[in-house]
């Protein structure tokens, strides 16, 4: 665990030294849970989007795009249950004036519990050696067990008291609990209160409630909201479904894991429209597409792995996550529900408007179901960096940090390098960098030995280094660099282009 918490360490800390994401308002000692991308992260940033939006919008012709605003009508999220349901129950501590999520509280106590179970186990395995036997010790130390049965017991009061929604009993437990505050180390909390997660703010001029709005909690509500012009002015035939990428924001109390939970996010969502009853197959598909996608980005398999809900939000009749395994662990990185006709029915009773469809085949009109495709960009984002941060110990002794990214979602395709800053050779690279550009995002550089310019490119994961030495001159040939093999190959210039561009579409 602890190489784990180094190497998410040293992630955030590449990600800053080589301009790929920056706390927000550095300058001014930064703004919690909120970050920038910097000039190699945005890159990797829009090549994610592009790929997603091609997968989704360019290979299916019955997906389409729709681009809404943050701010929407009020009572939206009152259909949508944001208003009364999107809540988390929070506490504080009267000393520090810390807040805490109060089931995170618990969460974390049970997590301690678990870690002295854990103590014991290596004691023992210390002392008994090569004769130990995990399961039975597990199943028979009177202290694990003990234990254990601790944790059944929290975790028997809590579930239901979050079910239930008994914030009472909730502060009870975390009294019982003797759960003292990480920062004060007292015990003095505040009652357990609703936090809704929603941001407000007020439009116009007045400042009363009634110009409350709010700032979209998830992009979803716009496609929704959108159902009924898309339909007609797209003349849309069942199933079909409309894609989005967009900002949501959420009020997060725990937030202290990078951009992996931010208070203003990106999420890229597709809601499919398709006829009752048939929910079950189009889940099913989706399921089994969107892990295609998220392979497809040169990560293998055993990094992801799916979590069916047992516990269902409001608004779906089945669940599941695709979690990937960041260095803080398996974490969700999308859902895919199915939302059956909640929403589109919700907003049918709030505007009065009927929101259906009619269907030819059947010759009947119904409100849709939906099922959903739900993934975070910043998370997409954290896991492909994770996964492509690599240390490596080089023959010669000396170590480089290469970021093995897919080529084609790197940020900087190729490096144009003259070898030396003299004899014309500048000038002969700038002539390729002219050409290159128009095809791909490249980057010029002469400063420094040809060896640290390497290992600056490879640091922000360009696949591709093309040096120009003096035989460039005599014959118009250059090297071409890999960037994980290191492998060098001498090509005519006029095949440049197309090599990169094969290898580029080879790995996708
Ligand atoms: P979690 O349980 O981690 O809070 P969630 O179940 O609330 O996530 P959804 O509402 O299903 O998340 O949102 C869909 C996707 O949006 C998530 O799978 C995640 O990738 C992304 N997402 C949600 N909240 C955040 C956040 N605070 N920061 C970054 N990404 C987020």
């Amino acid at each position: 665990m602890a190489n784990n918490e180094d190497l998410f360490k040293k992630i955030i800390s590449h990600s800053k030294e080589y301009g790929f994401v920056f706390q927000s308002s550095e300058i001014y000692d930064g703004l919690a849970a909120v970050y920038d991308y910097g000039q190699y992260g945005v890159e990797l940033k829009n090549n994610i989007k592009d790929h997603w939006w091609k997968a989704m919008v360019q290979y299916n012709e019955n997906i389409v795009g729709v681009d809404s605003a943050i701010f929407m009508h009020p009572t939206i999220w009152k259909a949508s249950g944001h208003v009364d349901a999107f809540n988390d129950p929070m506490i504080d501590n009267k000393d520090s004036k810390k807040r805490y999520r109060a089931d995170v509280l618990i969460e974390d106590h049970i997590a301690k519990i678990e870690g002295k179970i854990q103590k014991e186990v290596t004691k023992a395995k210390k002392r008994f050696g090569e004769t130990f036997d995990e399961a039975q010790f597990l199943s028979t130390n009177p202290r694990v067990l003990a234990n254990k049965k601790k944790i059944e017991g929290i975790k028997n009061r809590l579930y239901p008291a979050m079910d239930n929604n008994d914030l009472e009993d909730i502060k009870l437990l975390i009294e019982e609990l003797g759960v003292v505050c990480p920062f004060s180390g007292s015990k003095n909390w505040t009652d357990v209160r609703q936090f809704n997660l929603m941001f407000s703010t007020q439009m116009g001029s007045l400042s009363d409630d009634s110009d409350q709005i709010y700032l979209r909690p998830e992009t979803a509500q716009g496609i929704f909201v959108n159902y009924l012009n898309i339909q007609k002015t797209g003349r849309m035939k069942i199933p079909f479904g409309i894609a989005q990428i967009g900002k949501a924001f959420r009020n997060e109390i725990v937030a202290r894991q990078f951009i992996f939970r931010m208070r203003e996010f990106e999420q890229m969502e597709m809601q499919f429209f398709v006829r009752p009853g048939e929910e079950m197959k189009w889940y099913e598909y989706w399921k089994e597409q969107r892990i295609k996608w998220h392979l497809s980005l040169g990560i293998p398999e055993s990094k992801y792995r799916f979590h069916e809900h047992d516990k269902l939000a409001h608004y779906a009749n089945a669940a599941a996550d695709i979690e990937f395994e960041f260095p803080i662990g398996f974490k969700e990185i999308e859902g895919i529900h199915s939302r059956t006709d909640f929403d589109l029915e919700a907003h049918q009773k709030y505007t009065g408007r009927k929101i259906q469809y009619f269907d030819p085949e059947i010759n009947k009109s119904y409100v849709p179901y939906v099922v959903e495709t739900s993934l975070g960009l910043d998370r997409t984002f954290l896991a492909i960096i994770s996964y492509a941060y690599t240390e490596e110990r080089l023959e010669d002794g000396s170590e480089r940090v290469v970021m093995k990214i897919l080529p084609a979602l790197a940020p900087i395709k190729a490096a144009v390098l003259p070898l030396v800053k003299k004899d014309g050779l500048p000038e002969k690279a700038r002539e390729i960098m002219d050409f290159l550009k128009f095809d791909y995002l490249c980057q010029y550089d002469e400063k420094d030995a040809i060896g640290r310019r390497y290992r600056r490119q490879d640091a922000i994961g360009t696949p591709y280094c093309i040096t120009i030495d003096h035989q460039t001159l005599e014959d118009n040939t250059v090297t071409i660099r890999e960037r994980d093999s290191m492998g060098q190959e001498r090509i005519a210039i006029e095949n440049i282009s197309g090599i990169i561009s094969k290898k580029l579409r080879s790995v996708k």
